[in-house]
């Protein structure tokens, strides 16, 4: 793959802040832009079809996967999630610093697969600190929250392969934090 612009494998629990962070990461930094994944979860309201995710059924993803159409996929909380390869490989060639919000089965691929990828990952400040931020957003029933939740301690246990761990006490440092590495 040309790399003429960075890939990043950006990874952290549910609940975390990673939304939040790669907000203001976006914000602050017009040569990062955000590969939006394809997934077969339900929307939640505040989704934007396109723009957070590309919302297709499990019949489509699989036709993707048989046409090899993603750069890395899996299963996550009983759903499909995947990155589509071309726009991705689209940016990189035009010198864009591609970011991949994805979660650790996927980051460990794009990690064997591109080698020279940046991965950082993100920390909630205590395990306590995140079941609290997962449940105050309101958009899970209890029995996701708890698989959420042990998903979140299993992905926390891979935090050591990836080249960055940033803890979230801090938005905007984090996100700070997240731009030093990238231009580093
Ligand atoms: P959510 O349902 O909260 O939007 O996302 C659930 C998890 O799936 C998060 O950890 C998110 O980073 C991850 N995810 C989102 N898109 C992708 C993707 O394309 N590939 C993989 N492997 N994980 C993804």
């Amino acid at each position: 793959m040309s790399s003429k612009g960075k890939l990043i494998v950006y990874t952290g629990a549910s609940g975390v802040g990673k939304g939040t962070i790669m907000k203001e990461i976006l914000q602050k930094d017009p040569t990062v832009k955000l590969s939006v994944s394809a997934t077969t979860r339900t929307p939640r309201p505040e989704d934007i079809e396109g723009v957070t995710y590309f919302f297709v059924t499990k019949e489509e993803f699989e036709n993707m996967i048989s046409q090899n159409a993603f750069l890395e996929y899996a299963e996550y909380c009983n759903n499909y999630y995947g990155t589509p390869k071309k726009p991705v490989e689209k940016m990189l060639e035009e010198g864009i610093n591609v970011m991949l919000e994805i979660e650790v089965q996927g980051g460990l691929q794009i990690m064997e697969k591109c080698p020279d990828c940046t991965s950082v990952f993100i920390m909630p400040p205590s395990e306590e600190e995140l079941e609290r931020r997962l449940r105050g957003r309101g958009t899970e029933d209890e029995e996701t929250i708890i698989q959420r939740l042990n998903t979140a301690k299993t992905e926390m246990t891979f935090a050591d392969k990836y080249n960055y761990v940033v803890v979230n006490d801090d938005v905007s440092k984090a996100a700070d934090e997240i731009l030093k590495i990238i231009h580093s």
